[in-house]
């Protein structure tokens, strides 16, 4: 049976409450190691007050978070405050963001595999979901990771990952927390739309038959999967054949109690992840959940570029992260005209073999 201990009910309005058309989530939960390569790349020291003034200017940015449901967080931002010491998790609040936090520890190689993996961060996660939901998150993520390569996804990489996903959702809801659900699916090869599609079907076909075998609420949960696309050495195809493939794939496999399936961008370029979402949206077909976003790098890189670390650029950057979060809400309605091409935002954000 599925959960239905006393988070029950808050479990079904939170999700419910991130899915809502014309919003979607704001990763901005790298941890440590990758915010640093983030601050380095604009010649930034990866320090707290470095990275907290990122995240202010986020979190700050005037109308941007009309566009944004939830923002996920690492742990050094939920428990931090801003520079005048408001705390992030208040701010957030305030302006009807729901607070959520990353809490897998990373991956761990998956021994006589072709360098596969899965996600570690079981051991203490109750504890630990406890103490984030006293401190105000009522969402969390899990990322797992696949590849599409030789033999690979192998049965023992999608099963692992499915069912390390299933035990991280039941301990996320016994504890409050709505899990986000993200089996990525990498983006790297040479490989078709139609191999990813295949691929990308297997796997969510095995999450849900694990999440159902882990009596999970899925009226509580949220998933964060890829886009069905080529891999980035193929050619590109039109965002209507991203969006054909990619609703194709869900409606086989993600079941209507689930509200929202909010993406990752996975190395797309800010652009093209907007217009990819807005093809979604803009389809006509059967589609009972909300088609939004989670993104990482494609709500942030031209941002980071306008910032550059000074604090004279805070209001370009802040420019910046608005234009790209209206244009993805604006994408979650299939209202997104294509007028939000800065600089830069059809530059690939691509990195091999990406460690998030
Ligand atoms: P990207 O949108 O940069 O892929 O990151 C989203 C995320 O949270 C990955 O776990």
């Amino acid at each position: 049976m599925a959960y239905a201990g006393k988070y029950a009910d808050e479990l079904i309005a939170t999700a419910k409450k991130i899915a809502t058309p014309g919003k979607g989530i704001l990763a901005a939960d790298e941890s440590t190691g990758t915010i640093g390569k983030r601050l380095a790349s604009i010649n930034v020291e990866n320090v707290e007050s470095n990275r907290r003034a990122l995240r202010e200017l986020l979190f700050t940015a005037p109308g941007a978070l009309e566009y944004i449901s939830g923002v996920i967080l690492f742990e050094e931002t939920l428990f931090q405050k801003s520079a005048a010491g408001k705390p992030f998790v208040d701010m957030l609040k305030e302006a009807d963001v729901v607070p959520g936090i990353k809490v897998d520890t990373g991956v761990a190689a998956l021994a006589g595999t072709n360098g596969e993996t899965t996600t570690q961060g079981h051991d203490g996660l109750g504890a630990r979901c406890a103490k984030y939901y006293q401190q105000g998150a009522r969402f969390a993520k899990w990322r797992a990771v696949l590849k599409i390569a030789d033999g690979c996804p192998s049965p023992l990489a999608v099963q692992s990952n499915a069912d390390g996903l299933a035990r991280y959702a039941s301990i996320c809801q016994e504890n409050g927390l709505v899990p986000i659900v993200e089996p990525e699916i990498l983006i790297d090869g040479s490989h078709d739309i139609e191999k990813s599609a295949a691929v990308t079907e297997k796997v969510l076909a095995a999450v849900y038959k694990s999440l159902s075998d882990h009596h999970v609420l899925l009226e509580g949960t949220l998933l964060k999967p890829n886009m069905v696309t080529p891999g980035s050495d193929a050619a590109k195809v039109a965002p209507e054949v991203v969006g054909k493939y990619t609703v194709r794939t869900l409606q086989r496999t993600v079941p209507a109690a689930v509200p929202g399936i909010m993406f990752l961008s996975g190395g797309q370029s800010e652009e093209e992840a907007t217009l990819n979402l807005n093809a979604m949206n803009a389809l006509e077909a059967t589609k009972p959940w909300t088609l939004s976003f989670s993104y990482g790098r494609a709500l942030q890189a031209s941002t980071l570029k306008a910032w550059g670390g000074k604090v004279e650029n805070l209001e370009a950057a802040q420019k910046a992260f608005f234009t790209r979060a209206k244009a993805n809400g604006e994408a979650t309605l299939g209202k997104y005209t294509g007028a939000a091409v800065a600089d830069g935002a059809s530059e690939s954000l691509h990195v091999k073999d990406y460690k998030y």
